[in-house]
């Protein structure tokens, strides 16, 4: 294995094609590093930007090693790669973050019964297994309705979701998610969401960007903004919260942890909703308005460099372009406080992230 800090040259991998892949390629050219994508489609937002793409699937082990055997560390943009690629790669080269932030962070479960077991916050669920074999007054016990019946893998943007109004309605709920083992959670009536996107290097140490405030629409991030409107209190506990979740994970690399803010009046005011073992689409807005964006801090950890200052230089909004929105991409052109980023995906498709805006103006607010 390549010994650290990486020098630059030295080749970076990443898992996955898509955008958070683009933009952690574009930050390791920055710095001198060559890319090298893994990802099963051509064309990808991704490969356009690389030095060299392999399209192979995620199980294909001749590919694997190939890939394997031409990089200095390897990454990952997404969570549903196999366990035996990870496995694979760790035993081949060097792997950040580590297989076990996968093993915890994609199925829902593992996840929620991790963060409890941490003592923090989530939202009240009960497991449903492989067969629907549930005491409904048992369920009732344990959760409120209205709640979500979210499938424990391979949900993301709202996908694997569906709502479920009352007990009576938790088998036809099963079955629209082609019975798939699932959590049923209540639904937190949150006041606002944040998140906090941080990044921890190998030695431990870790730094901070400022609590974005979130707004979903059906799912899928619609807009993200710095500063949060929150109680200082709450900007804290957001990070104490992080950091505790990242150094049981012996985490490296970039991250976020997203919440539900109840409102100071509830027994827990913060809940965590979700770990993203990755960068993460609230944190879009430190490419332009921070010191060192996201993807940098991820490169620099993984490679072993020391990481650079998270500081907010701007305040900002990041609006997703998702779908026909990317038509509008004259208009925001047009003004000198939009940073566009457009990520070359080869059509437009309802509910697929073509783009994002940054909408910059002075810095004000908590820091
Ligand atoms: P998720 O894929 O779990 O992050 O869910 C996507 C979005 O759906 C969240 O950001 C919330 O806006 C909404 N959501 C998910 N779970 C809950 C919940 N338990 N209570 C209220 N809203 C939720």
């Amino acid at each position: 294995m390549a010994d650290l800090p990486l020098k630059p040259g030295s080749t970076i991998g990443i898992f996955g094609g898509g955008q958070l892949g683009r933009m952690l390629a574009m930050a390791a050219a920055e710095l001198g590093f060559a890319t090298h994508i893994y990802c099963d489609h051509d064309g990808s937002p991704a490969s356009q930007v690389a030095t060299r793409t392999s399209v192979a699937a995620y199980d294909d082990m001749a590919a694997l090693e190939r890939f394997a055997g031409s990089i200095d560390v390897a990454s990952f943009e997404f969570e549903n790669i196999p366990t035996e690629a990870l496995e694979f790669i760790s035993a081949h080269t060097r792997l950040a973050p580590g297989a076990n932030t996968l093993d915890t962070t994609r199925d829902r479960l593992v996840e929620k019964e991790f963060v409890a077991g941490l003592g923090i916050p989530v939202a009240p669920f009960v497991n449903i297994g492989e067969e629907l074999d549930l005491d409904l007054d048992e369920i009732g016990d344990k959760i409120r309705f209205p709640a979500l019946m979210k499938s424990r893998r391979f949900g993301y943007d709202g996908k694997g979701q569906v709502r479920v109004v009352s007990p009576g309605e938790i088998h036809a709920a099963w079955e629209s998610l082609d019975r798939a083992a699932s959590i049923l959670e209540e639904i937190i009536p949150f006041e606002r969401e944040f998140s906090t996107v941080a990044v921890r290097d190998d030695g431990g140490e870790m730094l901070f960007y400022d609590l974005t405030e979130n707004d979903h629409e059906g799912g899928i991030l619609r807009r993200a903004q710095v500063p949060a409107a929150a109680p200082p209190e709450i900007h804290e506990k957001a990070r104490d919260i992080a950091g505790i979740i990242a150094a049981r994970l012996d985490y490296v690399g970039t991250f976020a942890v997203e919440y539900f803010y109840c409102g100071p009046d509830f027994e827990h005011p913060l809940i965590v909703n979700e770990i993203a073992p990755r960068v993460h689409n609230t944190g879009h807005w430190t490419m332009d308005a921070a010191l060192t964006s996201q993807f940098e801090n991820h490169i620099r950890a993984i490679a072993g460099w020391p990481l650079a200052s998270t500081i907010r230089i701007a305040d900002a909004v990041m609006t997703n372009l998702i779908g026909d929105d990317l038509l509008n991409w004259p208009r925001l052109a047009k003004s000198p406080e939009n940073v566009l980023h457009i990520y070359g995906k080869d059509e437009i498709r309802a509910g697929r992230k073509m783009a994002h805006v940054t909408r910059l103006s002075p810095r004000t607010g908590w820091n």
